[in-house]
């Protein structure tokens, strides 16, 4: 039996495979379009947050299905001082995703529920033994082999409360630091979603990947008790342990996931190397996909790694901070550095997120008393400092 066909196969229906999708489907309905997710649905558990300034009005377009909640600024939190940032912001959820991926494609084009077990530039087989030949495959699997990075790691339990009565937030507090600093950088982030409803992340930036599930959890029942919440229940749970980028080797990070067809996504190391977030650059790559001239007739998989090499060259100054605040800063004593920071204008702080700090911005960040040791500080920002360890490597899919 022939192999079935398409246009574009694109493996993952996760953030950015389903991000393309929906751009294909949208500006270049010509082009046949095959997802495939190993999950049931797409999107995973996901709640995705950005700041309204990290899109252009495209991207806007092309996210606002996905949106389930906007807030105009949001508050922030340090031991010094706090802050209200009138920069609009927005939370997407993968439910969402996953409806608008069926509304936008064929029934036929999305296939779940099974494992993609190999794949090459034209090609896919299914762990059921299907093939399929495609005029391009995308690799939007996800977080591959870390080995080649250098850093330490953004990881978090975030739970979305029930509450017996309002919570009295007027906006998100995207970072409050006023709680007690263990492991590393730690902060709660807090998504009001409605009046009874508030979705608590307990963060922390910190050398090792492990992640103790019942002590977070412990630590978000704590914080609420402290703001006077009675929590009635626990409606969804998510956790994360993400790679925040110092350094690495950009040819090795393509070679682990290397089997010639496009990279997207986290898989092709796009992604903000200090928040770890990717959904700007997921948006951002989709968009230049389909505006692509060569998009259906020449080699997809040069254009992604053309598209990941410039972005890997560009995050420089990003790998660097987070140098800064791995190898500088005393791990109780990272808030300083986020502290500082939050205090400059904000545009400069809406493009650093946005990762499109100018020349001045980057100048700006680091000019005056650092909050660290001059000494460490130097060295880092000279290379000749110590540099954060490996990443642990984590191999998925
Ligand atoms: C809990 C959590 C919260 C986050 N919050 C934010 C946020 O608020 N804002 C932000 O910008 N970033 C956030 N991030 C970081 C980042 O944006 C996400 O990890 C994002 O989902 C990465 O997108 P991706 O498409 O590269 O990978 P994923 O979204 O993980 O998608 C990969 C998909 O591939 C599928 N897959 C893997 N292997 C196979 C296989 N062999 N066959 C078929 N399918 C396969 C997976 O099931 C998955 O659906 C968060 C990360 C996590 C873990």
């Amino acid at each position: 039996m022939n192999a079935a066909h398409t246009d574009i196969a694109i493996l993952g229906g996760g953030l950015a495979g389903g991000l393309v999708a929906l751009a294909l489907a949208r500006w270049r309905p010509d082009l046949s379009v095959m997802l495939f997710e190993r999950e049931t649905a797409l999107g995973g558990n996901h709640v995705w947050s950005f700041f309204a300034t990290d899109l252009s009005p495209d991207g806007e377009a092309l996210i606002a299905p996905l949106v389930d909640a906007t807030w105009t600024g949001y508050d922030v939190h340090f031991p010094a001082y706090a802050r209200t940032l009138m920069t609009p912001y927005r939370a997407t959820t993968s439910h969402r995703l996953d409806r608008a991926l069926r509304q936008a494609l064929p029934a036929d084009a999305i296939v779940t529920g099974v494992q993609v077990t190999d794949c090459t530039a034209t090609t896919v087989t299914l762990g059921d033994g299907r093939n399929f030949t495609a005029g391009a495959v995308i690799d939007a699997r996800g977080t591959h082999d870390l080995s080649s990075l250098t850093g330490g790691w953004q990881k978090f339990l975030g739970q979305r409360l029930k509450l017996a009565r309002p919570h009295q937030l007027k906006r998100p507090i995207v970072m409050d630091a006023t709680v007690e600093q263990v492991d590393g950088y730690r902060f709660v982030y807090c998504l009001p979603f409605a009046r009874d409803e508030v979705f608590v992340e307990d963060t922390y930036y910190a050398d090792d990947p492990k992640l103790d599930r019942d002590a977070l959890a412990q630590r978000i029942a704590a914080y609420a008790r402290a703001k006077g919440w009675d929590v009635l229940g626990v409606m969804a749970e998510e956790h994360g342990v993400l790679p925040v980028v110092a350094g690495g080797d950009f040819d090795r990070l393509r070679a682990t996931a290397g089997h010639g067809a496009a990279l997207a996504g986290a898989r092709a190391g796009l992604f903000h190397p200090l928040t770890s977030y990717s959904l700007p650059d997921a948006l951002r790559f989709a968009l230049a996909l389909v505006r692509w001239p060569g998009l259906g007739v020449s080699d997809l998989a040069e254009f992604s790694e053309k598209y990941a090499l410039n972005h890997w060259n560009t995050a420089w100054y990003y790998r660097k901070l987070t140098a800064l605040l791995f190898a500088a800063a005393q791990p109780g004593d990272r808030y300083r550095v986020m502290q500082r920071f939050y205090r400059l204008d904000p545009r400069l702080i809406e493009r650093f997120y946005a990762g499109e700090s100018s020349a001045m911005d980057k100048l700006r960040i680091l000019v005056g008393r650092p909050p660290v040791p001059i000494g460490a500080a130097l060295g880092v920002l000279t290379g000749l400092g110590s540099q954060p360890g490996l990443l642990n490597p984590v191999v998925v899919g």
